[in-house]
């Protein structure tokens, strides 16, 4: 069995009794980065785990021997934050462990997406997520484009180094657009900046600074 735990986007109070209680059943725990899902057992007193590492860079040389593993033992799959396999290591494991017929239950939890668009202000009837976009004007414009063909709120995934150039792209050729700049979500600096292209670019512009992790919303209508 593999269950999929969703950990806090930063406040350490939002992991869940369910999450926790499975993280204690469970013997393994695959983690993005074994050293930083440490820092969170330790937080809730959860010791004596095998941890294997799950990452980006060796993916494709652990997954078999995990799903090995997972035909056997019950497993926990953590990222460093928030859902995992969501904009986050883990699709490939679950889908493989889909196909061998291993249950996979989701322990469900914070997600930045979800958490931003919640108290957006922004419509919620319909969202496109497009995660980390490629870091190119024409990749965010057409992003862009497709979410106002199809009438949803665009939630994008954002660097503090671009947003100043996204949004100044959406100012250009989206002035009409409503932007929210969610950051810092559940953590002591959090801020939503709302308003349309140029009010957003003219806060953000104020700044001596941009820093932490960021959520970027645009709506069309
Ligand atoms: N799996 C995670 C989830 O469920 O949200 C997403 C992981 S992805 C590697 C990390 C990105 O999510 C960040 O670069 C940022 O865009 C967004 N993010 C994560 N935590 C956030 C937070 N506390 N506030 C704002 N954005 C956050």
């Amino acid at each position: 069995m593999l269950y999929i735990v969703a950990t806090p986007i930063g406040n350490l109070s939002d992991m869940t009794l369910r999450g926790i209680e499975t993280l204690k059943a469970c013997s393994l725990i695959i983690a993005e980065n074994p050293s930083h899902t440490k820092h969170l057992l330790d937080h809730f007193s959860i010791t004596g785990k095998k941890m294997v590492q799950f990452a980006e860079h060796n993916e494709a040389i652990v997954i078999e021997k995990l799903v090995a593993e997972l035909k056997n033992i019950d497993g926990c799959l953590v990222s460093d934050a928030g859902t995992p396999s969501i904009s986050d290591p883990g699709f490939r494991l679950v889908r493989e462990c889909v196909k061998q017929n291993i249950f996979v239950v989701p322990i469900p939890g914070a997600n930045a997406a979800t958490t931003a668009l919640s108290a957006s202000g922004l419509p919620t009837d319909r969202y496109i997520f497009f995660g980390f976009l490629q870091k190119t004007e024409p990749k965010l414009l057409e992003a862009l484009s497709l979410a106002q063909k199809s009438e949803a709120t665009a939630i994008i995934y954002e660097s503090p180094q671009r947003i100043i150039k996204s949004v100044s792209t959406i100012t250009k050729n989206f002035p009409n657009a409503q932007v929210v700049v969610a950051r810092e979500l559940t953590k002591l600096h959090e801020e939503f900046i709302r308003g349309n292209p140029t009010e957003v670019i003219t806060q953000l512009m104020a700044k001596t600074s941009i820093k932490g992790e960021i959520v970027l919303l645009v709506s069309f209508k």
